[in-house]
């Protein structure tokens, strides 16, 4: 059984219960109709002893046997004795039933010479004392050719059936298996790093239909996910080629022969401020990298979000300055809430780095921070340049960059981080804007979570 296929062990099983299935039918036909039988042959045999003693009637102390009775029709013998058990009248009863002793008024099966005779012994009475009695006795061959009979025709049908029932169950085994080949085969070419592969196969909502739908969502989801990895890999591969390539142009100028101080402090510069840029980068994959493997442990603790919001608005006015962007925090009192410092400072140093950089010049940045029923609302406005409606739902994307961000510095990672630490908070945003016109930025973090 072991090194069997399914589709054999299947059909095997299916023959073996039709099998047992068979012979308990078989067996239960046998009991019921020989009992039938048996019971029927009793009634024969009591009938037409009681029917042969009303045709016998006493004179003198001897008794005598109206021959004008007709014969059985079930072929049923009959023998008459008188009170002495000597034999008056014999109907074809064998010498060997002749001689048994009797049992009155009980039918007994005795086999005599290989044959079984229902025997029934009746005794005749007048005025209440015996004057004889009668043995009716029928031969019971017939019940054995039914029953041998019954044996024969099972012996012939069940190979008959099985070979049938055997080509039926390989053939609908086989049909209900073979989406699983098709399986195998697709698992196998996606094995080889195929991702393309789909099953397409009818959803017929059997198990079957069912387990090759869940497949292709399997499959189109892993697709999905090894295109975003492969987009990834490319991309920050790509974001740290260029501050490199400047790294090395720069190191190479700067020992060559003939460059001079000046020239050497500034590729010392370059370097410095594209090693910063690589370093940051490398800091934001890193985070988001821990994030994807749900290796980040949030160090949640009651913070004052207002108090937050102050301190990291104070330190990125510094900048906001330089552009004559003026910002205003808006906030009822203290928000207490449970969250990790560290991801908070860095989320609102992204969001409002953002809306200070891509801000006109003379902007000016808006943070409202206020409660609602389930949750504490962040909104952080400006007046800057918007983001387009195609570009929204891309701004998340890891390497995102809109176009309209110019040569504005950036990675297209600050977003990406802050939608992953929305999430380790179990908050949500959503971002509104309008090219030209400015955008807003909103964050709901869950009040439940205190
Ligand atoms: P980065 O700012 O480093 O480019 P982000 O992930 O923070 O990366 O943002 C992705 C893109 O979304 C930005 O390049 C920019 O085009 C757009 N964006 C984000 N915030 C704003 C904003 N406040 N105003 C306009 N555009 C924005």
């Amino acid at each position: 059984m072991k090194h069997l296929s399914i589709r054999r062990q299947m059909t095997l099983w299916f023959a073996i219960s039709l099998l047992v299935v068979m012979s308990v039918m078989y067996l239960a036909m046998h009991v019921v109709l020989k009992r039938t039988m048996m019971n029927n042959a009793e009634s024969i045999v009591q009938a037409y002893g009681a029917q042969a003693s009303s045709y016998i009637e006493a004179e003198n102390g001897t008794i005598k046997f109206d021959e004008s009775m007709p014969d059985s029709e079930a072929e049923v013998y009959f023998q008459i004795f008188n009170s002495d058990d000597q034999s008056v009248y014999s109907y074809g009863v064998p010498d060997e039933i002749s001689s048994l002793t009797p049992d009155f008024n009980q039918p007994r099966v005795l086999s005599i010479s290989g044959i079984n005779w229902m025997i029934y012994d009746q005794e005749i009475e007048e005025d209440s004392s015996q004057i004889g009695w009668v043995r009716s006795v029928k031969s019971l061959n017939y019940i054995d050719e039914t029953l041998s009979n019954l044996f024969i025709v099972f012996l012939c049908l069940c190979p008959a059936f099985l070979i049938f029932a055997l080509l039926i169950g390989y053939f609908l085994v086989r049909r209900t298996l073979l989406p699983i080949d098709k399986i195998t085969a697709a698992a196998s070419k996606i094995g080889r790093g195929d991702l393309s592969q789909r099953l397409n196969m009818k959803n017929t909502g059997d198990e079957v239909g069912r387990l090759s739908a869940t497949f292709d969502e399997m499959i189109e989801r892993l697709e999905t996910a090894f295109l975003a990895e492969k987009q990834f890999t490319s991309d920050a591969s790509h974001e740290l080629r260029t501050p490199v390539a400047v790294i090395t142009a720069y190191a190479e100028n700067a020992i060559s022969e003939g460059s001079t101080p000046e020239e050497n402090k500034h590729a010392m510069e370059v370097i410095l401020r594209e090693s910063k840029k690589m370093s940051a980068t490398i800091s934001s994959l890193l985070m988001l990298t821990r994030g994807d493997q749900r290796k980040y442990q949030p160090n949640l603790e009651l913070i004052d979000l207002a108090q937050l919001i102050e301190d990291v608005a104070d330190e990125v006015r510094m900048s906001a300055e330089q552009k004559d962007v003026s910002i205003s925090v808006s906030t009822c009192g203290s928000i207490l809430l449970m969250l990790d410092q560290t991801l908070m400072t860095n989320l609102l140093l992204n969001l409002l780095g953002n809306a200070v950089k891509y801000s006109k010049i003379g902007g000016h940045v808006e943070i409202i921070l206020f409660s609602e029923r389930r949750n504490v609302v962040l909104k952080i406005k400006d007046d800057g340049i918007g983001i387009s409606k195609e570009d929204l739902p891309k701004v998340f994307n890891r390497f995102f960059r809109s176009e309209h961000s110019g040569d504005t510095e950036g990675t297209g990672l600050g977003l990406a981080i802050v939608k992953w630490i929305v999430d380790v908070h179990r908050g949500e945003i959503k971002i509104e804007s309008e090219l030209s016109i400015g955008t807003t930025v909103t964050v709901y973090f869950p009040i439940d979570q205190i």
